[in-house]
């Protein structure tokens, strides 16, 4: 089975009924990179960069986290890459800058942070503009968005270290720029934030955390906790139909764009990517080669007149199998 998913490596990810789907990688370590560039992926839809600064004893400065970028750039140019701003914070701590709270998820996470550390956050953004010279495929991302200002801020630090590298004598390009909806006041949101960003990307693993409050690290919850919830279906469904009233592309990068049940029925919403682990990326290939939009179109309506997330992960089970 392994070597008839390889062979899918460099065929298109489109339906039986010539319906394309962008298929792209989540990457953080370098070494996922020559992986899922092997995997015949059109880029890389969330980069995440923790990694770098979880590993060291120090924030990475501006060089070092430039050259690491540029890395990532270069490697998949023309294919575009996402790297998503520094979201620490919640499940994600840096031993030489500890946040003791009692709710870490509900805390200072993500954009919270950097947007109240500006020195951090334009050193990221100078970095990722600077490894943008002489690529061109940079988009930049913010995490855990949950109030339009947040975008309107970020998107003025980004402006602001695209004006002072030019006054540097660089000649540097203001990169696109997307936010994850991964909050669910982003989901109501999403009209507004269509009209402000070039892209969405849903982040479905932090999204059905908040919208099922349950935590998605906790063990003795974790039953309860499934993407496939019609609550998050609806979610997605609402967020897709934003974007599509303002062109605004989306995408999903949490863990339900690799999970071949979840991928069917992003399938049928009408999501422009999915973005997920590489080793994820052969297998949904299959998937989306396998099913017609059309039957995904049939299940997603099925699923989303079902009253648990049992009764739909049975269903496409079942719709799976029948596939092969
Ligand atoms: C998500 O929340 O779905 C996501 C992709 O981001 P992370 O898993 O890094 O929080
Ligand atoms: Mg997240």
């Amino acid at each position: 089975f392994a070597d008839s998913l390889e062979s899918l490596k460099d065929e298109p990810a489109e339906t039986p009924d010539g319906y394309r789907i962008k298929l792209l990688a989540n990457t953080g370590l370098i070494s996922d990179i020559n992986l899922s560039l092997a995997s015949g992926c059109d880029g890389i839809g969330l980069h995440r960069t923790e990694f770098p600064f979880i590993v060291r004893d120090r924030f990475p400065g501006e060089e070092e986290q430039a050259m690491l970028y540029r890395r990532v750039l270069e490697y998949f140019r023309p294919r575009p890459v996402v790297l998503r701003t520094l979201d620490i914070g919640g499940d994600k701590s840096l031993p030489y800058f500890p946040v003791h709270e009692e709710n870490p998820f509900l805390g200072w996470r993500g954009i919270r942070l950097t947007l109240d550390h500006p020195e951090i956050f334009l050193t990221q953004l100078r970095a990722m503009v600077r490894a943008n010279i002489g690529n061109g495929n940079l988009r930049v991302m913010f995490p855990m968005i949950s109030r339009l200002h947040e975008v309107d801020e970020a998107k003025a630090l980004l402006a602001r270290a695209v004006e002072e590298l030019r006054e540097e004598g660089m000649e540097v390009e203001m990169p696109p720029v997307g936010v994850m909806v991964e909050v669910p006041a982003a989901v109501a949101m999403a009209d507004k934030l269509a009209q402000r960003v070039a892209f969405l990307s849903v982040g479905t693993n932090d999204l059905t955390q908040y919208l099922l409050a349950v935590d998605r690290n906790n063990a003795r919850v974790a039953a309860l906790y499934d993407e496939l919830h019609p609550a998050v279906l609806n979610a997605i469904a609402q967020v897709v139909d934003s974007g599509r009233q303002y062109r605004c592309p989306v995408s999903v990068c949490g863990g339900m764009a690799g999970d071949p049940a979840g991928a069917i029925l992003l399938l049928a919403l009408g999501v422009s990517s999915l973005s997920m682990s590489v080793a994820s990326l052969l297998r949904i290939k299959w998937v989306v080669r396998s099913i017609s939009r059309e039957r995904a179109t049939e299940l997603l309506t099925l699923a989303l007149d079902m009253e648990s997330p049992d009764d739909v992960r049975a269903m496409l089970k079942r719709a799976l199998d029948e596939q092969g």
